[in-house]
This record gives structure tokens, C-alpha cells and sequence, in this order.
């Protein structure tokens, strides 16, 4: 008995962007060797896309309105505010000098 599957290039939708992609026979054949269920939702732009954004660490670097020292930034730093390094804000913060400013959004999860 012949158990393998035959698979067909098939013309998907990314949810992202629109576009019709094809997830080809090999890709399902990948998926499915993979145990992956279901259908990609996503383009391979979008994927890879997402998987670079997700990768990415986007630092901004600033000069500390506290101690003066060059450093970076997990957010855009604005203008009309003072942006302080990891160990002042801490430090601030904990003296509730500082509040948390509005722009301070995390986009990601922190690493450490
Ligand atoms: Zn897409
Ligand atoms: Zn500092």
C-alpha cells in the first residue's frame, strides 16, 4: 500500500500583506515531514520579515541625562524629555525621581 502523499502547489493568502503566495509541494512536504498541521499564514517576505523583527534588537543610542555616558536605548528616545541609561533610570526609578515615561513601550520582551 502506498502511503505517500501526493502534494500539489497550492496558492495561499498572506494574512499580512495580501498577497497570494504558493506554498508549494515541496514546502508541504517539508511542513508535513516537519509534523507542522497547518497551512503557512504568511508569505515568505512576511515570514521572514517577522523572524528578522523578531531577531532584531533596535537600540538607539542616547547620552545619559544623569551621568552624561553614551548609551542606548530600547525605545525612541524623545526630545522634550530627559532619557537616562539603563543603570540611572533604574536608579531613579527606584528613587521615584522618575516616572515611567509614556514612550517607553516595549516592543519585545526584555532579554535578560
Ligand atoms: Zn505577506
Ligand atoms: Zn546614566
Amino acid at each position: 500500500m502506498d502511503s505517500k502523499v501526493i502534494f500539489k502547489d497550492i496558492v495561499l493568502r498572506c494574512i499580512d500583506c495580501g498577497r497570494e503566495f504558493v506554498f508549494t509541494a515541496g514546502e508541504q512536504a517539508f511542513f508535513a515531514d516537519k509534523g507542522f498541521l497547518n497551512e503557512p499564514r504568511r508569505c515568505p517576505e512576511c515570514r521572514s520579515r517577522r523572524r528578522q523583527e523578531r531577531d532584531q534588537t533596535i537600540e538607539y543610542p542616547i547620552i545619559c541625562a544623569a551621568c552624561g555616558r553614551e548609551a542606548t536605548v530600547p525605545f525612541v528616545p524623545s526630545e522634550d524629555r530627559p532619557v537616562y541609561c539603563e543603570e540611572c533610570y533604574r536608579r531613579l526609578k527606584v528613587e521615584e525621581k522618575v516616572s515611567e515615561p509614556a514612550g517607553r513601550e516595549r516592543t519585545r520582551p526584555p532579554r535578560w
